[in-house]
């Protein structure tokens, strides 16, 4: 596991501690994280595959955009597909 999956799990453990809701039922807590670190475009779309079938994506992708969470896929995108979102997001609310 690379440091970044490391932290990831770190994190994902920690705020799993505070936060049951959601992140019980994410699939990628019950796999290997680095796929969904990974900088190929290979492992980016197998992690957005999983996340089209995970039950809480939704809960996952508002919590990325709004955190932000600057790296990895998360409810199924990619950081510059997140930070195309913000800023979607932030023209419509002005
Ligand atoms: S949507 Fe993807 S990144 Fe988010 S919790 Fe589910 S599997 Fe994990």
């Amino acid at each position: 596991m690379d440091t970044r999956a490391a932290a990831r799990r770190e994190v994902f453990e920690v705020e799993l501690l505070l936060d049951q809701d959601w992140r019980s039922q994410a699939i990628c807590a019950k796999t290997d994280p680095d796929l969904w670190f990974s900088p190929g475009a290979v492992e980016h779309r197998q992690a957005k595959r999983i996340c089209r079938e995970c039950p809480v994506r939704s809960q996952c992708l508002s919590y990325a955009i709004e955190a932000p969470v600057d790296h990895g896929v998360w409810g199924g995108l990619t950081e510059r597909e997140r930070r195309h979102q913000r800023r979607l997001n932030r023209q419509v609310a002005s």
